[in-house]
């Protein structure tokens, strides 16, 4: 089921004893969920992720903007007549009722023309918990059952009715990082087998970027930018976008171009080609760091973490608005620890320019 947002926008009142006026928690968003796709809703707090689910879920109505579910205009309709299967963080399973009465319910209050039959409803129930696995525990109370499982018996109970659109608010969020993977890859080998069209919120950037077909990046209300994870992670549009994706962060350096050419803290670092001269803003992802004796950028060597395959430099720039470089670069490749001085040159790949003012990204051929 495509689903298709226009120009949605949603203003709160705002609720502070002094404040006044409006607060936009989702401003003019206009995109097309492409049928079947897994799509990642990302941002930090408060820029607008679950108000955008609760849209798409009736729970909110918008204050402009229609939403469509292939060809249906679904704004106006309540939650319960739009086909969709919501998971949240807290799992608000049923505490009184067993795993298999907890998947059933949804199904036990279908009236009219939906109503099933007894066995039928059984079946749907069964053929729920085997998709998320957990018909071994279907007279269990939530109770007996850890994070996880109870989270798996939510995704069921969400599955049940065949949604036509799937929508996950930060479903993850309590379980520990171990459950934490398994439940997300389990997400998606479950998304895949329906070919149901999900939405998936997270302000966790890694989660977005492994499991979506598609990521979202939010920033106070407003899209920022919209691709497949790796694209995004290659092309951010501005500094926010570059800031927000990769662990480690990327390092943003106050730079200059001059003559075509790209100098921080007064040393040509690269080519710059179609950049007339100004201040920039050059970020260095933390795999563009190259080791080399005579590179031009020198930095300040704090100490060398070896994490197996990879090992992290961690130095120091005078121009780098980061705290620490963590510049990662193959286990092969010795850093001497005792030295105080690290030099590198970077990978033209790697570095994004943005404009100095503005941060959007600026066309630049690096060299
Ligand atoms: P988080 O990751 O913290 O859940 P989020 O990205 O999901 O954040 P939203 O919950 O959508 O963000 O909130 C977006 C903005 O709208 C915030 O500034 C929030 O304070 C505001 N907001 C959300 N719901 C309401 C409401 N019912 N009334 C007033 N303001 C609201």
């Amino acid at each position: 089921m495509k689903v298709v947002l226009q120009n949605l926008t949603k203003a709160f009142p705002k609720r502070g004893k002094k404040e006044t006026g409006e607060v936009i928690a989702v401003n003019d968003f206009t995109f097309v969920i492409p049928d079947g796709k897994l799509i990642g809703l990302l941002g930090p707090s408060g820029c607008g992720k679950s108000t955008t689910l609760n849209l798409i879920s009736g729970l909110e109505t918008p204050t402009s903007g229609r939403i469509f579910f292939g060809d249906d205009d679904v704004t106006d309709l309540p939650p319960e007549n739009r086909g969709v299967g919501l998971v949240f963080q807290n799992y608000a399973l049923y505490p009184h009722l067993t795993v298999r009465q907890n998947i059933l319910f949804p199904l036990q209050n279908l009236r009219g023309d939906a109503k099933l039959s007894k066995e039928e409803m059984e079946k749907r129930a069964l053929e729920a918990a085997q998709m998320v696995q957990i018909e071994g525990l279907m007279e269990r109370k939530p109770s007996e059952m850890s994070g996880g499982q109870q989270q798996r018996v939510a995704i069921a109970r969400a599955l049940v009715k065949m949604p036509r659109v799937l929508l996950l608010d930060e479903p993850l969020s309590n379980l520990d990082a171990r459950l934490r993977l398994q439940t997300r890859e389990e997400i998606r080998r479950i998304q895949r087998q329906t070919g149901i069209t999900t939405v998936f919120v997270t302000h966790d950037q890694e989660e977005a970027m492994s499991i979506s077909d598609m990521i979202v990046v939010m920033k106070d209300g407003v899209v920022n930018q919209i691709g497949a994870p790796q694209e995004v992670y290659d092309e951010p549009v501005n500094l926010f976008v570059a800031q927000f994706l990769g662990t480690p962060p990327i390092h943003v350096f106050d730079a200059e171009v001059k003559g075509e050419l790209l100098y921080i803290g007064g040393k040509p670092v690269l080519e710059a080609h179609g950049v007339a001269d100004q201040p920039v803003t050059a970020a260095v992802r933390p795999e563009g760091f190259r080791l080399d004796p005579h590179g031009p950028l020198t930095c300040a060597l704090e100490r060398v973490e070896v994490m197996g395959r990879d090992t992290s430099v961690v130095c120091m720039h005078p121009n780098c608005r980061n705290v620490v470089i963590r510049a990662i670069i193959p286990a092969e490749e010795k850093v001497n620890e005792s030295d105080d001085e690290v030099r590198f040159s970077l990978k033209p790949a790697k570095v994004f320019l943005f404009d100095a003012k503005s941060d959007l990204r600026i066309d630049a051929k690096l060299k």
